[in-house]
């Protein structure tokens, strides 16, 4: 479910070399004695992207300092939390989507939208390479290139096959917007083919067996759309072949929704086992073919086969091409995905940004990184400081590391007490260094990479640009920590991720929610509190308005089933 937190956000990119100036003044003497007018050079800005990263960066962004050009295929924004919806109908498309043109208007000047691909980024010249994706007769005008002073990439990233053969070509996926426009055409499709005359009844049962390969929150949300509309529409337009239907998710871990607390994943099997759904898990899909998905079980190795309508893959995402290409160029080939540091700069690339599901922040390392920290500080060389010295240390590797905060106070607290205190319980005056390294021991393999989800995507959006507007001002009164220098590093705090719970709707009137504090909430109420929270994220009152008389018109009238 989309997190309660999220804002709708914008994009930017910041310099690689730290936070440098944005704007420089330059008084131009003009050769005409009545013209004396100082011009701003502005540093151009080009943002690849329209999702969820990119807008959230822009809408913040105070552009009377720069030059800023936006480059996306997509002339929309799409609220993608409610896809599922649109795939069944209870929420048309046209309601989700915010042109972005009334996004970025600004009343303090212009930023540039150009509907086109990035095709190749060329960091080293400083410039991105652009393909319109309009089909045009423009011949040969098509390709254009934008030069930058700070890129921010946020591409987001495209649905992961694992190469399974078939997928390509036998399934629908769930990314897009005009993804859950086709599944809503295939499933009415899947019914007025059922019931054609001449087909036998194994035939009807077969086009009526809907696959699901994902049991994550995507999947899941789309499995529980799908039941509704079933059960609650298209029963009563489709009677002949009402119990013909069968909705299968399949999912290679243990438990649906593995992402979520236990509770939750439990409720959700339980309701849909319930609701008649079938899940298996521990089931990994081999391949897809025009009739069947092969996969294997896991437990016992065996392979099997079932007869399938229609599929829906949705089980992940992988790096688009342009950033693979792009990773290669800075040495970064041999990862998954973008890394950056914990200012969002892109690893081993100058003024370059990259925020949003196209890249992750490279936290691994963080005990060479505090163990090179200490060993500077321990300039005598004794394995010992003093506890103020100790204390300002930590202070600093606490706001560069957000997570060793975590693990301190979930499972070494105690250890690093103990440090501070001699076995009498008093106040030591020096600390043992080696301790305090072993006591953070673990951190390096606890470091998870933060979730592919939109509240990641719109609050680094966010902080990017709240970077970006007060650049100047950062290098004047720095905020970050002081013992990160290394070019400009200390001028901004670190990103810092603040998780306001996820949602997971599972039809029925009912959605369970993990919120802040280790709660979780299930049932009915939990999906009035979903209504409201994706309300009130809705980008503009207009998508706002749309979205609830969706839900309106769905409640009195049921959902359209025509194909269109
Ligand atoms: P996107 O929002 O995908 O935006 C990427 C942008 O880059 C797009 O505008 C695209 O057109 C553009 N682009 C693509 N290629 C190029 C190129 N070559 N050049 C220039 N621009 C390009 N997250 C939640 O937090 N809660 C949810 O409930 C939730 N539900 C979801 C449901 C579904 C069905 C899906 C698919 C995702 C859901 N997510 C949810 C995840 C969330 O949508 C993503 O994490 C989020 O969109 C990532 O934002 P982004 O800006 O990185 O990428």
């Amino acid at each position: 479910g989309f997190p309660s937190s999220s804002k709708l956000l914008v994009v930017f990119s910041l310099s690689g070399g730290g936070l440098v100036a944005y704007s420089e003044s330059q008084s131009t003497s003009a050769t005409n004695s009545t013209e004396v007018e100082p011009l701003k050079k502005k540093k151009k800005v080009v943002v690849l992207g329209t999702g969820w990263a990119s807008t959230s960066f822009l809408k913040d962004l105070d552009i009377s300092s720069y030059d800023v050009q936006v480059v996306s295929p997509r002339n929309y924004f799409a609220f993608t939390p409610l896809l599922p919806s649109v795939t069944c109908g209870t929420v048309e498309a046209r309601s989700i989507v915010e042109p972005v043109r009334n996004i970025i208007k600004k009343k303090n000047g212009e930023i540039h939208f150009w509907e086109a691909e990035c095709t190749k980024i060329d960091a080293a010249n400083k410039k991105v390479f652009c393909h319109s994706v309009i089909d045009s007769n423009l011949v040969g005008k098509n390709d254009f290139s934008l030069d930058y002073d700070y890129l921010v990439v946020a591409a987001g990233a495209e649905v992961n096959t694992f190469n399974t053969p078939g997928v390509k070509e036998y399934c629908h996926f769930l990314k897009e917007v005009e993804d859950a426009q086709k599944i809503r055409m295939s499933v009415i499709d899947c019914f007025e083919k059922a019931i054609l005359p001449e087909l036998t009844e194994e035939e009807r049962r077969i086009n009526l067996h809907f696959v699901i390969v994902g049991g994550g929150p995507t999947g899941v949300e789309f499995a529980a759309e799908l039941h509704d509309f079933v059960h609650e529409d298209l029963v009563k337009l489709y009677p002949s072949v009402k119990d013909m239907v069968k909705i299968t998710v399949i999912q290679s871990g243990d438990h649906i929704l593995n992402t979520y607390d236990s509770r939750i994943s439990t409720f959700a099997e339980a309701k849909f086992t319930r609701d008649g759904i079938n899940v298996c898990t521990g089931t990994r899909v081999l391949s897809v073919t025009d009739k069947e998905v092969n996969m294997k079980i896991k437990s016992t190795g065996e392979n099997v086969s079932i007869p399938r309508g229609m599929v829906v893959w949705s089980t992940g995402v992988s790096t688009r091409p342009v950033v693979k290409d792009f990773m290669d160029q800075i040495g970064q080939g041999n990862r998954r995905v973008l890394a950056t540091d914990e200012w969002l700069r892109v690893k081993n690339c100058e003024d370059v940004y990259a925020i949003g599901d196209c890249a992750t922040i490279d936290q691994r390392k963080v005990m060479e990184d505090i163990s090179a920290i200490f060993t500077a500080a321990d300039k005598d060389n004794s394995g010992t400081l003093s506890v103020e010295e100790f204390q300002d240390i930590i202070d600093d590797i606490l706001m560069r590391y957000p997570q060793v905060e975590l693990h301190l106070r979930d499972k070494h607290l105690a250890s690093v007490t103990d440090l501070l205190r001699d076995p009498e319980g008093n106040a030591k005056e020096e600390v043992d260094i080696e301790g305090f390294k072993l006591a953070l021991s673990q951190v390096d393999s606890q470091m998870k990479s933060l979730p592919a989800t939109a509240q990641v995507a719109a609050q680094q959006g966010t902080y990017l640009s709240s970077c970006f507007n007060k650049r100047e001002l950062a290098k004047l009164a720095p905020e970050g920590p002081r013992r990160f220098k290394g070019s400009g590093r200390h001028d901004f705090c670190p990103f810092r991720y603040k998780h306001f719970g996820q949602f997971a709707p599972l039809g029925g009137e009912q959605a369970a929610a993990e919120l802040p504090g280790d709660w979780v909430s299930v049932g009915r109420s939990t999906q009035w509190l979903w209504y409201s929270v994706y309300a009130s994220k809705q980008v503009s009152w207009r998508t706002r308005v749309l979205v609830v008389s969706d839900w309106t018109r769905r409640f009195i009238f049921g959902r359209d089933s025509s194909r269109v």
